[in-house]
This record gives C-alpha cells, sequence and structure tokens, in this order.
C-alpha cells in the first residue's frame, strides 16, 4: 500500500477546513492544514464575526435616539471609529488564536504557507517549496469578493475586504449591490453616522428572499436614511482633485462621495491552486463540482465550502467539513442535508428566514396558506419609532406542514433559529398554534397567526 506523509492535508484554514481537520485528526488521522493568510477563513477574520461587532456598535445611534423616549437624556454620545475598529481587530485576533489553539490540540499540524495542487495525492507549499503527500486532500478555499474587471476605475473601489481595517470613517458611501453584503453594510455606515447611497440594478433589494421581506426590508432602508437608486450600476469610478471619489452610474446620475464600496456578488476562491492539474472537475462560477459527499470527480479530492457554491454560510461549510471527516474518518457515512438552513440578514430592519419563499412554495407545492402580520414592536411605541416588524408563515395546505418563516425586524435572528427547529421537524401550522404564547414579547406573534392571506395574486402583486 502507498504510504504517504499525511492522511489528510486541508487547504484553507476556515470554518470548514478546520473543523474537518479537527475531526480527522481526533479521530487519529494524520492532518495537515495549511493557511496562506490567517486562520479562521472569511467567517472570523473579515465577513460574519467582524461584520456583526460593526452591526452592534452601529445600532447604538438609534437606541440613542429611542432612548429619549423612556426617559433618558443622552447628551454626550459621540462616535469614534478608530476605538471600534480597533477593538474588533483584537477580538478578531482572540478568535483567530482560539481556532489555532483548537488546531494544535487536536494534534492538526498548521502550516503558514500557501499550498497547491500537484496531482490527485500531492501539494507543494509555495513559500517553502517543499512538497507533500496525502491519502487525501480537502480544499476548503472559500470565496473572495468579485468585482466586474471592465468597470472603469474598479481600483478606486473597495470590498468587504478592506471595510473592517479603514483609517478613517467616511462622511459619505457608495454601496453597489444589493444583496447580504450591500444592505448590511448600508446599515453599518448609516448608523455609525455616514451617509449612504445604495445603487441596485434590480427593483428591490435582496433578490431570491421572500418578496414581502423584500418589500419591507427595502423599505426600511428608505426609512432610517439610506438614499437607494435602482435600476442603474456604476459606469465610472474616479477620482477628484480634491480626493473625493465620483460614482457616474449608468442612468447619468453622477455622486460625489468618499467611498464606493463594491459588494456585487464573491467567487469560489480557486485561481492558480492547481486543480487543473489534478485533474478537479470544475462546475459553474469556477466552483469545484463534488457530489453529495463532497467528493470530487478525483477520488483522493475532497471539498467544501464556499468553494464548492453550494449554500455560502459559515455552518454550512461547517456541517460539510464534519459530514466529509465523519465519512471518511469516524466510518459514519453523511451526506449534509442542504434543504431547510436558516439565514440572517443584518440589516436594519434585520432578517431571519427559513425554508422556502411563497412563491417558491407555489411553484413547488402548488396550494399554499399563508399567515402575515405586520407591526409594531412594543419597543418602539414610547420613543415612536415608526420601524415595523413583519412575520409571515408558509404552510402547504394539503399537510399544514410550516414551509417557510420569514421575519424581518429587532432580534428577527436570533427568533428564526429557533423556529428553524420547529420547520426541520416537519411541524404543523396545528403545531405551531397548540403552543403557549410568551407574552408580552414580539416572537409571540408566530404562535398566535390566525388569519390567512388571500394569495399574492388575488392581493395584486
Ligand atoms: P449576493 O449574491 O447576496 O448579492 C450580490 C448583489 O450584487 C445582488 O444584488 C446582485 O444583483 C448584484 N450584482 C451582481 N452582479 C452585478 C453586476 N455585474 N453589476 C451590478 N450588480 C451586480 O452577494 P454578496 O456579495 O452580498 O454576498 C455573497 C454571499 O455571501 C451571499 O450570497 C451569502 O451566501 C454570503 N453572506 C452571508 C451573510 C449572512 O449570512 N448574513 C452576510 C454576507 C454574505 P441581482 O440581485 O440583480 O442579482
Amino acid at each position: 500500500m502507498a504510504s504517504f506523509d499525511f492522511d489528510l492535508f486541508v487547504i484553507g484554514a476556515g470554518s470548514g477546513g478546520v473543523r474537518a481537520a479537527r475531526v480527522a485528526a481526533t479521530a487519529g488521522a494524520k492532518v495537515a492544514v495549511a493557511e496562506e493568510f490567517r486562520i479562521g477563513g472569511t467567517c472570523v477574520v473579515r465577513g460574519c464575526v467582524p461584520k456583526k461587532l460593526l452591526v452592534y456598535g452601529s445600532e447604538y445611534a438609534k437606541a440613542f435616539e429611542d432612548a429619549k423616549g423612556y426617559g433618558w437624556t443622552v447628551e454626550w454620545a459621540r462616535f469614534d471609529w478608530a476605538v471600534l475598529r480597533e477593538n474588533v481587530a483584537r477580538e478578531v485576533d482572540r478568535l483567530s488564536g482560539i481556532y489555532l489553539r483548537n488546531l494544535n490540540n487536536a494534534g492538526v499540524e498548521v502550516i503558514h504557507d500557501r499550498a497547491e495542487l500537484l496531482g490527485s495525492n500531492t501539494v507543494r507549499l509555495v513559500k517553502d517549496g517543499r512538497s507533500v503527500t496525502a491519502r487525501r486532500i480537502l480544499v476548503a478555499t472559500g470565496g473572495r469578493p468579485w468585482r466586474p474587471k471592465d468597470l472603469k476605475g474598479v481600483e478606486h473601489t473597495i470590498t468587504s475586504d478592506e471595510a473592517f481595517g479603514l483609517a478613517e470613517l467616511p462622511k459619505h458611501v457608495v454601496i453597489a449591490g444589493g444583496g447580504y453584503i450591500a444592505v448590511e453594510f448600508a446599515s453599518i455606515f448609516q448608523g455609525l453616522g455616514a451617509e449612504v447611497c445604495l445603487v441596485y440594478r434590480g427593483e428591490t433589494v435582496l433578490n431570491g428572499f421572500d418578496d414581502d421581506v423584500r418589500v419591507h426590508v427595502h423599505a426600511g432602508l428608505k426609512n432610517a436614511g439610506i438614499s437607494v437608486v435602482t435600476g442603474t450600476v456604476l459606469q465610472e469610478v474616479s477620482v477628484r482633485a480634491n480626493g473625493r471619489k465620483m460614482a457616474a452610474l449608468a442612468n447619468g446620475m453622477r455622486l460625489e462621495t468618499d467611498l464606493v464600496m463594491m459588494a456585487v456578488g464573491r467567487e469560489p476562491y480557486t485561481q492558480g491552486l492547481g486543480l487543473e492539474a489534478a485533474g478537479v472537475a470544475m462546475g459553474p462560477r469556477g466552483a469545484i463540482a463534488v457530489n453529495a459527499y463532497s467528493q470530487t470527480n478525483i477520488a483522493s479530492i475532497f471539498a467544501v465550502g464556499d468553494v464548492t457554491d453550494r449554500v455560502n454560510l459559515t455552518p454550512v461549510a461547517i456541517r460539510e467539513g464534519q459530514a466529509f471527516a465523519d465519512t471518511i474518518f469516524n466510518d459514519r457515512p453523511t451526506a449534509f442535508d442542504h434543504r431547510d438552513i436558516p439565514s440572517a440578514v443584518f440589516t436594519r430592519p434585520q432578517v431571519g428566514v427559513v425554508g422556502m419563499t411563497e412563491t417558491e412554495a407555489r411553484r413547488v407545492l402548488g396550494r399554499v396558506d399563508i399567515y402575515k402580520t405586520v407591526f409594531r414592536p412594543m419597543k418602539h411605541i414610547l420613543p415612536d419609532n415608526q420601524e415595523r416588524m413583519l412575520m409571515k408563515l408558509v404552510v402547504e395546505a394539503a399537510t399544514q406542514r410550516v414551509v417557510g418563516v420569514h421575519v424581518a425586524g429587532p432580534e428577527a435572528a436570533e427568533m428564526v433559529q429557533l423556529a428553524a427547529i420547529a420547520v426541520q421537524a416537519g411541524l404543523t401550522k396545528p403545531q405551531w398554534d397548540a403552543t403557549c404564547a410568551l407574552h408580552p414579547t414580539a416572537a409571540e406573534e408566530l404562535v398566535t397567526m390566525r388569519e390567512k392571506f388571500a394569495p399574492l395574486a388575488l392581493r395584486g402583486a
């Protein structure tokens, strides 16, 4: 039998790679993981974690305003970007350190180098120059921001990668895109005090989400004071003599601004990895094609996480990494089920969703019952805060199974994480209704909605 340097070589120490490496090593495998940047990957270093901390920071402005309704006088509130930026950076360092310690404790060899494939069982460490062999290789290199190369002046724009380290907080920001990252950073910058203009090529942000959620968020962004320009794209970005940027839009508008941020999607990070040399088949958009067990067409090479462009979320990468390691090293064949994955958008209003949208459910299941409520959460009444909360349940008519939960408003993500248990378990609307309300909460509306809504078509949508 051929002998190898390692049982498993993981390329990329992000959420998926770290989980797989640790589980495999704990099962007794000899494991190495190579990382060219920082341990922790996008989520820990320049994604979910630092983003959520900025979201928390940005929510204080509105909280100070609302505090007046509760009798508080907040006179000296001032924001210092450098303090938040450095505190966030310190927390990222701490978490990255924990990831590293966990790998070390599990007995994984951590290699701070870029690794590229040379063949089905061989990788080359770029700085070191050394080649190592492994019985199995797991590619977990994630994704990276995509920018249109043909955009004139694209070099004057930033992406979310650079947003965390800005030397100064811009007074005015133009953000291109209408997806997760665009709307999250629009709310962050606006909350921290910048004027924000969102430029989106469609009509309503958050394509792919339930239409009611999209409309609710779109209106919410505008009500919060964000200027939203739709139906157009950036055409050129230039730098003016005064050092500010000029964003020219295809509709003829020109926006003078301090910062232009592109949030028009991410792409699998596969460039230069040597996948062709190893004969690995690729899917659309430069993603690695894998089967349900995250195995590529080359039996010894596997891939998990954003590099496979399945569902690009941290917990999904973790579960794919776990499933891979269980299958190969724990003798427990596991294919992660990509249905009913909850997700959140930490914009204002916050969004939490799980399961099918109304449109998708009608297409796939036929007849569905819709329950919906829009109300002002109790917390907003005294401050006269006009922000409303949307809750929507999509129910399969024939079985009464709740197949979709859509919430937009304060703490939506926290609610939907719990609601996801019921959706995943296939509980029915009568079972939701049999659950006693917890009063007074906003979440109690989820178990007290009784009135069905007419189908979208009858509502004139
Ligand atoms: P998204 O795919 O969510 O959104 C991309 C946006 O850019 C869309 O509005 C899209 O428009 C627009 N767009 C695409 N191409 C162009 C173009 N050529 N010109 C102008 N506009 C364009 O990508 P994000 O970058 O926001 O996020 C990437 C992924 O990262 C997400 O899909 C998600 O999986 C993950 N993520 C998750 C988060 C969370 O869970 N909270 C947070 C951040 C990221 P259109 O709608 O018309 O297609």
